[in-house]
């Protein structure tokens, strides 16, 4: 079934002349072809989503709700099947996986309890001032192969919600979840509203660069999205752009290090470490330094690594062999730079799979602090001034999240107002929600999702001046 998924076009099944590989990261092994989309197959998407924009637009919002009610309950009723698939493209292990299918079939419910409001700016004896906020046309929607399916609905829900029609890009990394998410959904909306196209590195910036485009919502690197955002001048397309991050988290010495370890090594290592809001960097006070320390590296020895399709493994592997080669890239160059590697437990010597590793208070220009690792290496960095450590914290070109993790709330709450960042966790982290806008600081966005103010970003303000008779 995964080797012949179809992409979707004018609410039909459409095959291209040419495949892409698709390997399973915890063997590196190739196990299904998907579509490898030439312009051709491009501009017939475009050209549909186009001719459904009017007709779709006009539909009554709680039509279009309705739809997106009903492509998520499919989406939730083939969670098993789906989860499947997931763990064998991506490499997270079955739990984890399961739980992004039904998350995302839950953000596409929770979005359309969401609305677009119409804000009255004057209502005088002689006229009424409306500004209301109307769909752009066709988006062009781009995401990435750590969360798949989860951020493919962030663009979905409200894209479709607001009006608009869709043609939507999976990584090349991991596109068969979305081909077949496509298949399973294709009746439920009139055709054209929802494209998927799917290639290599090529159909990218092909999207990007065509004119039929209004507006950009992609999730990636930074390195892309400032390609993403030259090319959208050219027309001057509206964009979203969600991007790389470097996170800090900062623990205070009042900490209960036993009871917080688990929380903070998970806030790292999540999905392994392929998070763009993971901690990235983990700043600890000197004064619990070498306990904590022991403890994470405790816990990098004990929890499992291994294929995801085996029960029990808690983390699988890197998910595709340029990640794994850039995450070994920095190892070494830590190695080579006499750092201390504390590392974790075996991992399977097939595939992409590299052990949980923490490095031991390292310099701060050093790469594996300075760069996004996206991949299980977490530096651990000591600080004894809370002045200094929000220095070091906000020294980056990065602003994408940060934790504070202190008994005293007071105290932290002090310190997440002053980290240059779009969200800030207290004793918690890698928390979203459906109503909360992700809008990453300096080079880690531009624009944000979520929420009312990410929904607005699939809309323009028309106001409308209304005389009053009298
Ligand atoms: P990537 O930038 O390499 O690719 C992302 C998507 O862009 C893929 O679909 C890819 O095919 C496409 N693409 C590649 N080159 C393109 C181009 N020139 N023009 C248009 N599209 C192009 O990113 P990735 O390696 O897939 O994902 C990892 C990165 O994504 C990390 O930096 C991570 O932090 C970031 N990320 C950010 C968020 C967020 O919400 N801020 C969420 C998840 C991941």
């Amino acid at each position: 079934m995964s080797d012949n998924l179809a992409m979707t076009i004018d609410g039909h099944a459409v095959h291209a002349a040419a495949t892409i590989d698709v390997r399973n990261p915890a063997t590196g092994e190739v196990f299904a072809q998907a579509p490898d989309a030439t312009a051709a197959d491009l501009d017939a998407a475009v050209a549909a989503a186009t001719r459904a924009f009017p007709a779709w637009r006009d539909t009554p919002i709680a039509d279009r709700k309705a739809c997106l009610v009903k492509a998520a309950d499919i989406i939730d009723a083939h969670a098993d099947e789906l989860a499947a698939l997931f763990v064998r493209e991506q490499g997270r292990p079955l739990p984890g996986a399961k739980a992004e299918i039904r998350g995302a079939a839950m953000w596409l419910k929770a979005t359309t309890m969401l609305d677009i409001p119409v804000d009255v700016t004057e209502d005088s004896d002689t006229r009424r001032v409306e500004v209301h906020h109307v769909p752009l046309g066709v988006v062009c929607g781009i995401v990435p192969w750590n969360f798949p399916v989860l951020l493919a609905s962030w663009k979905i829900g409200p894209a479709l919600m607001a009006g608009n029609t869709l043609v939507l890009k999976p990584s090349p990394f991991t596109p068969l979840c979305t081909l077949r998410i496509g298949e399973l959904i294709r009746d439920v909306f009139p055709a054209g509203v929802f494209n998927i196209i799917c290639g290599g590195d090529a159909l990218g910036p092909l999207m990007t660069a065509h004119p039929g485009f209004a507006k950009i919502s992609f999730t990636g690197s930074t390195a892309t999205g400032r390609r993403v955002m030259e090319s959208a001048a050219k027309d001057l397309k509206r964009i979203t752009l969600e991007l790389g991050g470097n996170d800090a988290a900062i623990v205070l010495p009042d900490v209960d290090v036993d009871a917080v370890a688990a929380q903070l090594f998970e806030g790292a290592f999540h999905n392994t470490a392929q998070v763009c809001v993971a901690t990235k960097r983990l700043y600890i006070h000197a004064d619990i330094y070498d306990q904590l320390r022991d403890r994470l590296h405790q816990l990098a020895k004990e929890l499992p690594v291994g294929d995801g399709a085996e029960q029990g493994n808690r983390y699988g592997p890197v998910q595709n062999e340029p990640q794994y080669r850039r995450v070994r890239a920095l190892l070494d160059d830590a190695r080579a730079k006499g750092l201390t590697l504390l590392e974790g437990g075996p991992v399977p010597d097939v595939g992409y799979f590299v052990p949980l590793t923490l490095v031991d208070n390292p310099p701060e220009d050093s790469r594996v602090v300075v760069e996004e690792a996206f991949g299980p290496v977490l530096p651990l960095l000591k600080f004894d001034n809370v002045d200094d450590v929000i220095m070091r914290a906000n020294d980056s070109e990065y602003g994408l999240a940060g934790a504070v993790w202190s008994a005293d709330i007071a105290a932290a709450t002090a310190i997440a107002h002053r980290l240059d960042t779009g969200t800030v966790w207290i004793n918690q982290n890698l928390q979203s929600t459906p109503f909360t806008p992700l809008a990453g600081a300096k080079q880690s966005g531009f624009g944000q999702e979520n929420g009312v103010p990410g929904l607005l970003e699939f809309t323009r303000p028309k106001a409308i001046f209304i005389p009053k008779a009298g």
